[in-house]
Protein backbone atom coordinates (compact mmCIF):
# COMPACT_ATOMS: atom_id res chain seq x y z
CA UNK A 1 0.00 0.00 0.00
CA UNK A 2 1.15 3.69 -0.09
CA UNK A 3 4.25 4.61 1.67
CA UNK A 4 3.02 8.79 1.89
CA UNK A 5 2.68 9.71 5.52
CA UNK A 6 -0.92 9.29 7.24
CA UNK A 7 -0.82 12.90 7.93
CA UNK A 8 0.06 13.91 4.81
CA UNK A 9 -2.75 12.04 3.19
CA UNK A 10 -5.36 13.28 5.49
CA UNK A 11 -4.36 16.89 4.77
CA UNK A 12 -4.02 17.33 8.65
CA UNK A 13 -1.60 18.14 11.31
CA UNK A 14 0.29 16.28 13.12
CA UNK A 15 -1.47 17.83 16.26
CA UNK A 16 -5.15 17.66 14.94
CA UNK A 17 -7.15 16.12 17.50
CA UNK A 18 -9.99 13.18 16.59
CA UNK A 19 -12.16 15.30 15.34
CA UNK A 20 -10.51 17.22 12.72
CA UNK A 21 -8.92 14.03 11.52
CA UNK A 22 -12.65 12.62 11.39
CA UNK A 23 -13.83 15.73 9.94
CA UNK A 24 -11.00 15.61 6.89
CA UNK A 25 -11.34 11.71 6.24
CA UNK A 26 -14.91 11.95 5.88
CA UNK A 27 -14.43 15.30 3.58
CA UNK A 28 -11.69 13.34 1.59
CA UNK A 29 -13.53 9.70 1.79
CA UNK A 30 -16.67 11.11 0.30
CA UNK A 31 -14.27 12.64 -2.70
CA UNK A 32 -12.41 9.09 -3.82
CA UNK A 33 -15.32 6.81 -3.02
CA UNK A 34 -15.98 4.14 -5.53
CA UNK A 35 -19.47 4.40 -5.85
CA UNK A 36 -18.51 7.99 -6.69
CA UNK A 37 -15.88 7.03 -9.14
CA UNK A 38 -17.08 3.78 -10.74
CA UNK A 39 -13.68 2.09 -13.01
CA UNK A 40 -11.13 4.75 -11.64
CA UNK A 41 -8.87 2.28 -10.42
CA UNK A 42 -6.60 5.76 -8.85
CA UNK A 43 -9.61 6.72 -6.90
CA UNK A 44 -10.10 3.08 -5.36
CA UNK A 45 -6.48 3.02 -4.32
CA UNK A 46 -6.38 6.39 -2.81
CA UNK A 47 -9.97 6.01 -1.08
CA UNK A 48 -7.90 2.76 0.43
CA UNK A 49 -4.94 4.92 1.45
CA UNK A 50 -7.43 7.21 3.23
CA UNK A 51 -9.07 4.47 5.01
CA UNK A 52 -5.77 2.38 6.21
CA UNK A 53 -4.68 5.93 7.33
CA UNK A 54 -7.89 6.87 8.96
CA UNK A 55 -8.06 3.60 11.10
CA UNK A 56 -4.84 4.63 12.65
CA UNK A 57 -5.39 7.97 13.19
CA UNK A 58 -8.40 7.48 14.96
CA UNK A 59 -6.90 4.59 16.79
CA UNK A 60 -5.30 6.61 20.25
CA UNK A 61 -2.85 3.42 20.22
CA UNK A 62 -2.16 2.78 17.04
CA UNK A 63 -1.46 6.38 16.39
CA UNK A 64 1.07 6.66 19.09
CA UNK A 65 2.89 3.56 17.76
CA UNK A 66 2.71 5.29 14.38
CA UNK A 67 4.15 8.50 15.50
CA UNK A 68 6.63 6.74 17.11
CA UNK A 69 7.77 3.94 15.06
CA UNK A 70 6.41 4.90 11.53
CA UNK A 71 4.56 2.14 9.80
CA UNK A 72 7.11 -0.56 10.39
CA UNK A 73 5.67 -0.03 14.34
CA UNK A 74 2.59 -1.18 13.18
CA UNK A 75 3.69 -3.90 11.16
CA UNK A 76 5.44 -5.69 14.37
CA UNK A 77 9.04 -6.66 12.58
CA UNK A 78 7.96 -6.62 9.18
CA UNK A 79 6.41 -10.17 8.82
CA UNK A 80 4.13 -9.41 6.49
CA UNK A 81 5.82 -6.24 4.57
CA UNK A 82 2.92 -4.18 2.79
CA UNK A 83 0.00 -5.78 4.56
CA UNK A 84 -2.05 -4.36 7.19
CA UNK A 85 -3.80 -5.20 10.33
CA UNK A 86 -7.48 -6.08 9.96
CA UNK A 87 -7.67 -5.13 5.95
CA UNK A 88 -11.18 -5.02 4.59
CA UNK A 89 -13.28 -6.73 7.40
CA UNK A 90 -12.36 -3.97 9.03
CA UNK A 91 -12.45 -1.17 6.50
CA UNK A 92 -16.00 -2.17 6.13
CA UNK A 93 -16.73 -1.43 10.00
CA UNK A 94 -14.93 2.09 9.86
CA UNK A 95 -16.88 3.08 6.52
CA UNK A 96 -20.14 2.29 8.03
CA UNK A 97 -19.90 4.24 11.05
CA UNK A 98 -18.45 6.76 9.37
CA UNK A 99 -21.52 6.86 6.58
CA UNK A 100 -24.37 5.01 7.70
CA UNK A 101 -26.40 3.84 4.76
CA UNK A 102 -25.01 7.13 2.11
CA UNK A 103 -23.26 4.41 0.30
CA UNK A 104 -25.69 1.48 0.78
CA UNK A 105 -25.29 0.11 -2.70
CA UNK A 106 -22.25 -2.21 -3.39
CA UNK A 107 -21.04 -1.86 0.33
CA UNK A 108 -24.21 -3.63 1.95
CA UNK A 109 -23.55 -6.26 -0.48
CA UNK A 110 -20.14 -7.10 -0.07
CA UNK A 111 -20.71 -7.03 3.96
CA UNK A 112 -23.65 -9.28 4.12
CA UNK A 113 -21.30 -11.85 2.22
CA UNK A 114 -18.72 -11.06 4.97
CA UNK A 115 -18.29 -13.42 7.10
CA UNK A 116 -21.08 -15.39 8.73
CA UNK A 117 -18.86 -16.72 11.69
CA UNK A 118 -19.00 -15.05 14.92
CA UNK A 119 -15.56 -14.16 15.87
CA UNK A 120 -12.59 -12.15 14.62
CA UNK A 121 -9.76 -13.86 13.34
CA UNK A 122 -7.12 -11.50 14.81
CA UNK A 123 -6.62 -12.45 18.84
CA UNK A 124 -3.81 -11.09 21.02
CA UNK A 125 -1.62 -12.10 23.67
CA UNK A 126 0.62 -10.19 26.74
CA UNK A 127 4.13 -10.84 26.86
CA UNK A 128 6.15 -9.66 30.39
CA UNK A 129 9.38 -9.57 29.61
CA UNK A 130 12.50 -8.30 31.58
CA UNK A 131 14.37 -4.75 30.91
CA UNK A 132 17.18 -6.63 29.65
CA UNK A 133 15.03 -9.04 27.36
CA UNK A 134 13.75 -6.16 25.82
CA UNK A 135 17.26 -4.47 25.14
CA UNK A 136 19.08 -6.98 24.16
CA UNK A 137 16.25 -9.19 22.60
CA UNK A 138 15.37 -12.71 23.55
CA UNK A 139 14.15 -16.02 22.28
CA UNK A 140 10.08 -16.38 24.34
CA UNK A 141 7.84 -19.44 24.46
CA UNK A 142 4.53 -17.97 24.22
CA UNK A 143 1.77 -20.13 25.23
CA UNK A 144 -1.58 -18.90 24.01
CA UNK A 145 -5.45 -19.42 23.23
CA UNK A 146 -6.96 -19.56 19.54
CA UNK A 147 -9.90 -20.18 17.89
CA UNK A 148 -11.43 -22.50 15.40
CA UNK A 149 -14.55 -22.82 14.10
CA UNK A 150 -17.38 -25.28 15.89
CA UNK A 151 -17.85 -27.76 13.30
CA UNK A 152 -21.65 -28.77 13.47
CA UNK A 153 -22.36 -24.69 13.26
CA UNK A 154 -19.93 -23.85 10.93
CA UNK A 155 -19.04 -20.94 13.53
CA UNK A 156 -22.18 -19.72 13.12
CA UNK A 157 -23.55 -20.42 16.64
CA UNK A 158 -27.04 -21.65 15.05
CA UNK A 159 -28.03 -25.07 15.57
CA UNK A 160 -27.02 -27.50 12.02
CA UNK A 161 -25.53 -23.75 10.71
CA UNK A 162 -29.26 -23.04 9.92
CA UNK A 163 -29.07 -18.88 10.17
CA UNK A 164 -32.77 -17.14 10.02
CA UNK A 165 -33.71 -13.79 9.01
CA UNK A 166 -33.07 -11.61 11.54
CA UNK A 167 -36.27 -10.10 12.66
CA UNK A 168 -35.20 -6.67 13.98
CA UNK A 169 -33.90 -5.53 10.37
CA UNK A 170 -36.24 -8.02 8.40
CA UNK A 171 -32.99 -8.90 6.62
CA UNK A 172 -31.82 -5.62 5.51
CA UNK A 173 -29.06 -5.20 8.24
CA UNK A 174 -30.08 -2.01 8.60
CA UNK A 175 -32.26 -0.13 10.88
CA UNK A 176 -33.89 3.28 10.28
CA UNK A 177 -34.85 5.88 12.93
CA UNK A 178 -37.24 9.07 11.69
CA UNK A 179 -36.19 12.64 13.61
CA UNK A 180 -38.48 15.29 11.93
CA UNK A 181 -38.46 15.05 8.17
CA UNK A 182 -34.88 13.28 8.13
CA UNK A 183 -34.50 9.37 8.08
CA UNK A 184 -31.10 7.94 9.78
CA UNK A 185 -30.13 4.78 8.97
CA UNK A 186 -27.84 2.68 11.32
CA UNK A 187 -26.52 -0.67 11.56
CA UNK A 188 -28.89 -3.09 12.32
CA UNK A 189 -27.56 -3.94 16.24
CA UNK A 190 -28.95 -7.34 16.48
CA UNK A 191 -27.32 -9.05 13.15
CA UNK A 192 -24.33 -6.30 13.21
CA UNK A 193 -25.33 -5.81 9.12
CA UNK A 194 -25.42 -9.30 8.29
CA UNK A 195 -29.18 -9.66 8.08
CA UNK A 196 -29.27 -12.93 9.29
CA UNK A 197 -29.66 -14.17 13.18
CA UNK A 198 -29.26 -17.31 15.01
CA UNK A 199 -32.85 -18.81 16.31
CA UNK A 200 -31.37 -21.62 17.90
CA UNK A 201 -28.08 -21.85 19.29
CA UNK A 202 -25.84 -24.96 18.52
CA UNK A 203 -25.64 -27.27 21.69
CA UNK A 204 -21.86 -27.87 20.79
CA UNK A 205 -20.80 -24.56 21.19
CA UNK A 206 -23.82 -22.95 23.05
CA UNK A 207 -23.83 -20.62 20.92
CA UNK A 208 -20.16 -18.87 20.67
CA UNK A 209 -19.29 -20.44 17.15
CA UNK A 210 -15.95 -21.46 17.86
CA UNK A 211 -13.63 -23.81 20.05
CA UNK A 212 -10.41 -22.59 22.20
CA UNK A 213 -7.39 -24.39 21.32
CA UNK A 214 -4.11 -23.89 23.03
CA UNK A 215 -0.65 -23.83 21.22
CA UNK A 216 3.16 -23.02 22.13
CA UNK A 217 5.67 -21.59 20.11
CA UNK A 218 9.27 -19.70 20.11
CA UNK A 219 9.59 -16.61 18.83
CA UNK A 220 12.40 -14.18 18.64
CA UNK A 221 11.80 -10.93 20.22
CA UNK A 222 14.02 -8.20 18.48
CA UNK A 223 16.72 -5.94 20.43
CA UNK A 224 15.34 -2.67 21.43
CA UNK A 225 11.36 -3.20 22.11
CA UNK A 226 10.04 -1.55 24.34
CA UNK A 227 6.44 -1.27 26.91
CA UNK A 228 3.21 -0.53 25.23
CA UNK A 229 4.77 -2.33 22.04
CA UNK A 230 2.77 -4.46 19.43
CA UNK A 231 4.34 -7.52 17.93
CA UNK A 232 2.42 -9.22 14.91
CA UNK A 233 3.25 -12.44 13.98
CA UNK A 234 1.34 -13.37 10.89
CA UNK A 235 -0.73 -16.35 10.41
CA UNK A 236 -1.08 -17.43 14.27
CA UNK A 237 -4.36 -15.81 14.92
CA UNK A 238 -8.08 -17.55 14.96
CA UNK A 239 -8.96 -19.45 12.09
CA UNK A 240 -11.92 -19.26 9.93
CA UNK A 241 -14.50 -22.25 8.76
CA UNK A 242 -12.82 -21.68 5.32
CA UNK A 243 -9.18 -22.41 6.97
CA UNK A 244 -8.02 -18.64 6.69
CA UNK A 245 -5.82 -17.46 9.54
CA UNK A 246 -5.78 -14.24 10.89
CA UNK A 247 -2.71 -12.87 12.92
CA UNK A 248 -1.68 -12.67 16.94
CA UNK A 249 -0.31 -10.01 18.59
CA UNK A 250 2.42 -9.91 21.14
CA UNK A 251 1.56 -7.09 23.82
CA UNK A 252 4.66 -6.37 25.11
CA UNK A 253 4.97 -4.90 28.82
CA UNK A 254 8.58 -4.56 29.97
CA UNK A 255 9.67 -4.84 33.90
CA UNK A 256 11.40 -1.73 35.10
CA UNK A 257 15.55 -1.71 36.43
CA UNK A 258 16.43 -0.56 39.16
CA UNK A 259 19.81 0.91 38.08
CA UNK A 260 18.59 1.72 34.62
CA UNK A 261 16.01 3.93 33.37
CA UNK A 262 14.88 3.79 30.00
CA UNK A 263 13.35 6.78 27.95
CA UNK A 264 13.05 5.31 24.51
CA UNK A 265 16.09 4.58 23.61
CA UNK A 266 17.97 6.60 25.98
CA UNK A 267 18.93 5.07 29.03
CA UNK A 268 19.36 7.32 31.99
CA UNK A 269 21.50 6.53 35.33
CA UNK A 270 22.48 8.09 38.68
CA UNK A 271 25.82 7.84 39.49
CA UNK A 272 26.45 8.75 43.36
CA UNK A 273 29.60 10.36 44.30
CA UNK A 274 31.13 12.00 47.27
CA UNK A 275 31.50 15.25 47.76
CA UNK A 276 35.31 14.83 47.69
CA UNK A 277 35.54 13.04 44.41
CA UNK A 278 33.65 15.97 43.01
CA UNK A 279 36.08 18.66 44.51
CA UNK A 280 38.89 16.60 43.38
CA UNK A 281 37.35 15.54 39.84
CA UNK A 282 39.40 12.46 37.90
CA UNK A 283 38.36 9.70 36.23
CA UNK A 284 35.71 7.14 37.33
CA UNK A 285 34.26 3.98 36.06
CA UNK A 286 30.87 3.11 35.39
CA UNK A 287 29.06 0.07 34.46
CA UNK A 288 26.92 0.92 31.22
CA UNK A 289 24.84 -1.03 29.60
CA UNK A 290 26.89 -3.25 27.63
CA UNK A 291 30.06 -2.63 29.10
CA UNK A 292 32.13 -0.51 31.56
CA UNK A 293 32.35 3.00 30.78
CA UNK A 294 35.02 5.21 31.90
CA UNK A 295 33.65 8.70 33.16
CA UNK A 296 35.49 12.07 33.35
CA UNK A 297 34.43 14.28 36.35
CA UNK A 298 35.55 17.68 36.24
CA UNK A 299 36.53 19.02 39.41
CA UNK A 300 33.89 21.49 40.61
CA UNK A 301 30.87 18.96 38.72
CA UNK A 302 27.77 19.92 39.95
CA UNK A 303 24.95 18.40 42.06
CA UNK A 304 22.77 16.35 39.17
CA UNK A 305 24.48 17.32 36.30
CA UNK A 306 24.18 15.17 33.62
CA UNK A 307 26.72 13.69 31.08
CA UNK A 308 26.02 12.29 27.74
CA UNK A 309 27.57 9.14 26.15
CA UNK A 310 26.21 8.61 22.64
CA UNK A 311 25.00 5.54 21.10
CA UNK A 312 25.66 3.94 24.38
CA UNK A 313 21.90 3.41 25.04
CA UNK A 314 19.16 0.71 23.49
CA UNK A 315 19.37 0.39 19.87
CA UNK A 316 16.00 1.18 17.88
CA UNK A 317 13.79 -1.64 17.00
CA UNK A 318 12.45 0.90 14.12
CA UNK A 319 15.75 2.50 12.91
CA UNK A 320 18.14 0.29 13.98
CA UNK A 321 20.73 3.39 15.66
CA UNK A 322 21.34 3.41 19.20
CA UNK A 323 20.58 6.13 21.91
CA UNK A 324 22.55 7.37 24.14
CA UNK A 325 23.41 6.63 28.17
CA UNK A 326 23.19 9.76 30.54
CA UNK A 327 24.79 9.84 33.55
CA UNK A 328 23.13 12.07 36.29
CA UNK A 329 25.63 12.85 39.06
CA UNK A 330 24.73 12.76 42.61
CA UNK A 331 26.23 14.54 45.24
CA UNK A 332 26.36 12.62 48.96
CA UNK A 333 27.73 14.27 51.82
CA UNK A 334 28.43 12.65 55.12
CA UNK A 335 26.00 12.47 57.70
CA UNK A 336 27.96 12.32 60.66
CA UNK A 337 31.49 13.33 61.26
CA UNK A 338 34.15 11.61 64.06
CA UNK A 339 36.52 13.68 65.71
CA UNK A 340 39.37 13.27 63.61
CA UNK A 341 36.93 13.88 60.31
CA UNK A 342 35.54 17.19 62.38
CA UNK A 343 39.47 18.29 62.42
CA UNK A 344 39.90 17.83 58.99
CA UNK A 345 37.27 20.11 57.77
CA UNK A 346 38.43 22.90 60.15
CA UNK A 347 42.08 22.61 58.58
CA UNK A 348 40.26 22.33 55.01
CA UNK A 349 38.16 25.07 55.60
CA UNK A 350 40.78 27.34 57.20
CA UNK A 351 43.34 26.55 54.20
CA UNK A 352 40.54 27.99 52.42
CA UNK A 353 40.93 31.44 54.32
CA UNK A 354 37.32 30.58 55.70
CA UNK A 355 36.24 31.65 59.39
CA UNK A 356 33.93 29.39 60.85
CA UNK A 357 32.80 33.02 62.77
CA UNK A 358 31.61 34.09 59.39
CA UNK A 359 28.23 34.31 59.50
CA UNK A 360 27.82 36.18 62.70
CA UNK A 361 30.33 39.25 60.85
CA UNK A 362 27.75 38.83 57.98
CA UNK A 363 25.12 39.54 60.40
CA UNK A 364 26.82 42.61 62.05
CA UNK A 365 26.99 43.95 58.55
CA UNK A 366 23.47 43.55 57.91
CA UNK A 367 22.46 45.10 61.45
CA UNK A 368 24.93 48.34 60.49
CA UNK A 369 22.99 48.24 57.04
CA UNK A 370 19.31 48.57 58.29
CA UNK A 371 20.03 51.22 61.38
CA UNK A 372 21.41 53.49 58.75
CA UNK A 373 18.53 53.21 56.86
CA UNK A 374 16.22 54.53 59.40
CA UNK A 375 18.91 57.43 60.48
ZN1 LIG B 1 -30.67 -7.38 11.78
ZN1 LIG C 1 -21.44 -24.66 17.24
Amino acid sequence: MSEIDYYELLEVSRSADKTVIKKAYRKLAMKYHPDKNPNDAKAEEKFKSLNEAYQVLSDQEKRSIYDNYGKAGLEGHGQRSGGFSGGFDDLGSVFEEMFGSAFNGGSQNSRQQRKKYNYNLDTMVDVKLEFNEAVFSCKKEIKYSYKTSCTPCDGTGARDGKLSTCGTCAGQGQVHARQGFMTFSQTCPKCQGTGQSVAKSCKKCSGHGFKENTDIFKVDIPEGVNDGMRIRVSNKGNIAPNGSRGDLYLQIAVKEDTHFIRHDDDIYVEVPLFFTQVALGGNINISGLRNELELYIPSGTKDKEQFKFPNEGVKSVQSHRKGDLIVQINIKYPQTLNIEQKELLNKLQDSFGIESKLHEKNFDNMFDKVKKWFK
